[in-house]
């Protein structure tokens, strides 16, 4: 099947008729479907046709807008079983997994839908007599969305659904590994009601696609989630144009497990975080670090439980480990692997590719890895590998424990095990992260909070909970004196 651009309500080949190949990384001889491989003219019409349906859009009323919003949520739930087996032969994740990331969008999407008859300003006192002020949100106008491939319906609805909502029209390019993921959504958004020229998806590539989408004068903001190679090409190019970007990005993110902690658990948390998804998510423990006098026993459990892991495809219930989502992402585990060996390091358990674990699949599958002994500062714990390998450590001390776990230029999440309150609490405090668990994983973010890190993971925006909407609006101050008289402020009435 040839997939085409969602354009002004309908869909269209790409100018050049140019088409990609999606294919299925579990069964890599598979081609799933084709996708329209576009460049600047579609991405140019798109914008046009957003920015005209901007005029109409803002100006109707949001509780009217969030009602379409709570339709689109009612048929993401009701088509949630098909989007998840598409997206799990699109990106590869268990059925578990993907059932999760459209469930995501479903939360996303009534949360938005809400907030239709919420948009509050705020009404503050004036400090003169017989002025009134207030401030309201505005929506932006066109927004261009640029998304990553692991999370292929949840990512784009944590920017769609509070953009609409808000009175803004967007033009999304999802990542050229799972297209199909967003032409779902777009035909959700069409069923529900959406008019046309509102939401638009054009895909392709992320330099011949996406660049254009940042350049395009009449896109007002970007909304980029991906790589923090991307990022920074993003912000510099938007810094350029003036134009406001918000950057969600890359991530390395540790687990301190302490001498008092709950051992079953941590390991646990340790295995759901490292090798769901293939270790393929943002917010993914890539890196543990362990009180020394529980080193060993942890060890144990945790080898042994990574051990069992079942790899295959994703669509099988009985699968834990999915395959990573293409021979780039594989070439790239691989390297680090490889080169981890070079430097002397031996992985305890994986640290090898394998083609077909089981009959049934043939891809780009990676056995779990773990690696101990890891310097802090070592590759392995510093960079992101985006893959199924861990690196493990000790530490003497909480301070020290505190100290490596911040020793990185990634600030997504963070997370603790331990059974005292007041070093939970500490810990809380002192995480440089923009999220930080207590005996859970890594990962697990709720959409009703922001989400979003610090340091090189972010740029101070957070996607979803209360900052979605400051996320995709302006706040325009109003002030009306009805004193009849000129009033200045800071002048008079000051003593
Ligand atoms: P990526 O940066 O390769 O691609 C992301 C998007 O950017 C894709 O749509 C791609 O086509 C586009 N793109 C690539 N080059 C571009 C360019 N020059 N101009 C415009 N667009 C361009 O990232 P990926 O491999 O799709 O995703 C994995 C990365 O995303 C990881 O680093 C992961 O940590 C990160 N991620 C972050 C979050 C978060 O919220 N912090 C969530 C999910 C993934």
């Amino acid at each position: 099947m040839i997939y085409k651009n969602y354009i002004n309500g309908v869909w269209l080949d790409a100018s050049k008729g140019n088409t990609f190949k999606n294919i299925d990384p579990a069964h890599t001889d598979k081609v799933i479907s084709e996708f329209q491989d576009s460049d600047e003219v579609d991405i140019n019409f798109a914008v046009e046709v957003a920015h005209n349906a901007f005029k109409f859009w803002k100006n109707t009323p949001a509780p009217k807008r969030g009602e379409i919003m709570f339709k689109a949520a009612a048929i993401l739930e009701r088509d949630k079983e098909c989007i998840a087996k598409g997206m799990t032969q699109e990106m590869g994740k268990t059925l578990a997994e993907t059932r999760g990331d459209v469930q995501e969008a479903i939360d996303m999407a009534y949360y938005a839908a809400g907030e239709g008859r919420r948009m509050a300003g705020e009404v503050v006192p004036s400090e003169l007599e017989n002025k009134w002020c207030m401030s309201k949100k505005e929506p932006i106008g066109v927004i261009g969305a640029i998304t990553p491939w692991n999370f292929p319906i949840a990512i784009p609805s944590w920017k769609a659904f509070p953009a609409l909502v808000a009175g803004n029209t967007m033009v999304i390019k999802p990542a050229e590994d799972t297209p199909w993921s967003v032409c779902k959504l777009a035909e959700v958004f069409h069923e529900a009601g959406l008019p046309a020229g509102v939401f638009n998806v054009v895909t392709g590539y992320g330099t011949t696609a996406g660049f254009p989408l940042i350049t395009n004068p009449k896109v007002k903001m970007i909304s980029f989630t991906g790589s923090t190679a991307t990022g920074k090409i993003v912000s510099t190019t938007c810094a350029s144009y003036m134009k406001p970007f918000s950057l969600e990005m890359g991530g390395k993110n540790g687990i301190v497990v302490m001498e008092d902690a709950d051992i079953d658990l941590a390991v646990e948390g340790v295995v759901w975080g490292a090798f769901g998804t293939t270790g393929q998510r943002c917010t993914a423990t890539s890196r543990v670090l362990v009180h020394i006098d529980i080193h060993d026993e942890f060890i144990e459990k945790l080898v042994a439980k990574t051990e069992k892991l079942k790899l295959g495809c994703g669509l099988n219930s009985e699968i834990d480990v999915g395959p990573l989502i293409n021979e780039k992402a594989l070439k790239k585990v691989r390297g680090y692997v490889t080169d981890a060996t070079h430097r002397g390091l031996r992985p305890l358990v994986g640290g090898y590719e394998i083609e077909s674990p089981n009959d049934d699949v043939n891809g780009w599958f990676y056995q779990p890895t773990i690696f101990d002994n890891v310097d802090i500062n070592d590759t392995l714990m510093q960079e992101e590998i985006f893959g199924p390998v861990v690196a493990v450590t000790t530490f003497n001390n909480t301070n020290e424990a505190i100290w490596m776990v911040n020793n990185t230029g990634y600030g997504l999440s963070s997370a603790l095990y331990t059974q005292d309150v007041n070093l939970a609490f500490r810990f809380l405090n002192e995480a440089e992260t923009g999220m930080v668990y207590v005996n859970a994983s890594t990962i697990g973010a709720e959409i009703q909070l922001p989400f979003g890190g610090i340091k090189g993971t972010g740029n101070g925006h957070r996607d979803a909970g209360s900052s979605m909407i400051d996320n995709c609006t302006e706040n325009k101050s109003c002030m009306v004196d009805y004193s009849g008289k000129v009033q200045k402020a800071q002048i008079d009435n000051v003593s």
